[in-house]
């Protein structure tokens, strides 16, 4: 029986909006998700022009006979699908089927497949069967994608440049390999390999292979289960954000998804550990009962709704925080190029590099990958109550901003308002979480005087300033007067800190959770009590800053995501100073 069915308008209908092949990356994603449907070990992408001039993907999954080759250019025709049931649970990846069809009526595809019996070449120009003959019998799928919206103008005009077309596929790919490692990825453009996996099934082998080593050596792994979910995956330190959230890859029962509040977990767990336009390497994998999963809001869109979502938000959240409580590193000085880097520049160079340059240029830039993978690389992990016990030395202060330090292993340098603030933020979070707060009678109350909107709004929510230690009362129009406050406000700051408390307060207009709303507070008031950059420091200041830092949670940040302090290894200060070579 042939395993593709045609399903129903109804059902095609379903599938919101139908799938739109806009630009390469459209493209090859459908192909290698068709490819992941085949159960393919092997997929090979191959470019040319950035996919502009072909696009071409060959696997070697089970395959498809000759009728099914047919019916694969059929609109509605899916193997995926069967009933509409199925669209509540998520058992395969695809939702689609669509795709080769809207694929073929703009462009020239040529297909080769074989299942082990007499294999089937086709192509199609713009939808129409223009050849079809046998082929020999190697097990799997070729379909090679020629020009491009050759017949749709309009879609032509919005493709990209070749560069930005190539990075897509580059991220897509990178994506995909990283959901998929038991799947062997290669992307090639004009015969460069651009990514390369080996499919062995170990994720942190596959981060390697992609991130290379720089960033594979600080991943840290994390595994977390309740009753109803399992997760597993690697999460980077703070040490090696990135500027936007494409390497975010969070999976439901493997299959890619994008869901809101698995997003927040992961930003939530990273708060104060990185500045807010910096973000994370995470991928996570979560397996859990399908019957806790809504497809339906939108299938094409990869968004799906979870039950039970306050559960998976306190796993994924604990299960971070405490992997980076328990491993961070200060961040060496001495940073080495990361493969990655060398690959972007090489996609958006090259173009120019292409039309311009002879072969042996291109010889001598050939990207390189280096595959090669040991566990024992790693750097050791230092966990945080080592830390505890480091002991730093004062040597002086640089620039009236940068305190020098050192020990047995090499030079520090950090920075005096960022460590400051850390320590200060920290021991103000602790002060707020306590239950029981402990106040201080003011000898001169202070009045503060606020409109009445935001008059409204604080006295809605006095009972927060209570619980924070606070006496305050109502005093005449729009104003209050504050007779206490809480014993860990810095002394001479009292009044200029209860006016940034009710600013937030009021900035958050009584909607937010406590938790927030204490750090928030710790934040601002740690920033505005710490020694700034350019204010003279006393010897004995510094001491007591470093004994400080070194006992903080987490002394490698201040609360805004920055580092407080670099190390210079006794080391890379030898190979600096080429005492030492290599
Ligand atoms: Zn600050
Ligand atoms: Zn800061």
């Amino acid at each position: 029986m042939s395993k593709i069915h045609v399903m129903s308008d109804a059902l095609a209908n379903k599938i919101a909006a139908g799938e739109v092949v806009e630009k390469v990356s459209s493209v090859v994603k459908e192909l290698c998700e068709n490819s992941l449907d085949a159960k393919a070990k092997t997929i090979l992408v191959s470019l040319e022009d950035g996919g502009l001039k072909k696009i071409e993907v060959q696997d070697d999954g089970e395959g498809m006979d000759h009728e099914d080759a047919l019916l694969a250019f059929q609109p509605h025709a899916t193997s995926k699908l069967i009933k509409e049931d199925d669209l509540f649970f998520i058992d395969t990846l695809g939702f689609r089927g669509e795709a080769l069809p809207s694929i073929a009526s703009v462009s020239d595809v040529l297909l080769k497949t074989s299942n082990g019996g007499i294999g089937t070449t086709l192509e199609m120009k713009g939808g129409k069967l223009i050849k079809e003959e046998d082929s020999d019998s190697r097990i799997g799928t070729s379909i090679t994608v020629t020009d491009l919206f050759y017949n749709t103008p309009a879609r032509l005009k919005y493709l990209k440049t070749e560069a930005s077309e190539l990075s897509s596929c580059v991220s897509l790919i990178e994506r995909l390999a990283l959901s998929h490692d038991t799947v062997s990825f290669t992307l090639k453009n004009n015969d460069r390999v651009l990514v390369k996996t080996t499919g062995s099934g170990n994720l942190h082998k596959c981060i390697h292979e992609i991130y290379g080593l720089t960033v594979s050596s600080k991943m840290l792994e994390i595994k977390k289960s309740n009753d109803d979910f399992d997760v597993y995956g690697y999460v980077c330190k703070p040490e090696i954000l990135k500027s936007n959230r494409n390497h975010f890859i969070t999976m439901v029962n493997d299959r890619v998804i994008k869901n809101y509040d698995i997003n927040r977990a992961i930003n939530d767990a990273y708060y104060t550990y990185k500045p807010d336009t910096k973000y994370p390497i995470v991928i996570l994998k979560i397996n859990t009962d399908p019957t806790l999963i809504d497809v339906n809001i939108h299938p094409t869109k990869q968004d799906i709704k979870l039950s039970k979502i306050e559960a998976l938000y306190d796993l994924i959240y604990t299960g971070i925080k405490e992997v980076l409580y328990k491993n961070l590193l200060i961040p060496d000085a001495v940073k080495k190029p990361e493969y990655n880097e060398i690959k972007e520049e090489y996609v958006t160079q090259f173009i120019k590099e292409n039309e311009s340059v002879d072969d042996t240029y291109k010889e001598s830039n050939q990207v390189t990958l280096d595959l090669s993978y040991e566990e024992e690389k790693e750097s050791p992990i230092v966990i945080n109550e080592e830390m505890k016990k480091l002991v730093l030395y004062p040597v002086g202060v640089a620039l009236g901003t940068y305190i020098i330090a050192q020990n047995e292993e090499g030079v520090y340098l950090i920075d005096q308002h960022a460590a400051q603030e850390r320590v200060n933020y920290e021991r103000y979070l602790k002060a707020l979480k306590e239950s029981k707060t402990s106040s201080i009678g003011l000898l001169f109350p202070i009045t503060i005087e606020l409109s009445s909107s935001e008059f409204l709004i604080v006295k809605n929510n006095l009972q927060v300033l209570q619980d924070l230690g606070f006496q305050v009362e109502e005093f005449g129009m729009n104003t209050f007067v504050f007779k206490e406050h809480p014993t860990w406000l810095k002394s001479g700051y009292e009044e200029e800190s209860i006016h940034k408390i009710l600013d937030i307060l009021i900035e958050n207009n009584g909607a937010f959770d406590r938790v927030k709303f204490n750090e928030h507070i710790a934040i601002t008031l740690a920033c505005k009590m710490s020694i700034k950059a350019n204010m003279h420091i006393s010897n004995e200041a510094v001491e007591e800053l470093l004994n400080e830092l070194v006992l903080c949670d987490n002394p490698y940040n201040c609360p805004h995501g920055r580092p407080t302090i670099i190390k210079f290894s006794i080391y890379d200060l030898e190979r600096m100073f080429k005492r030492v070579m290599n």
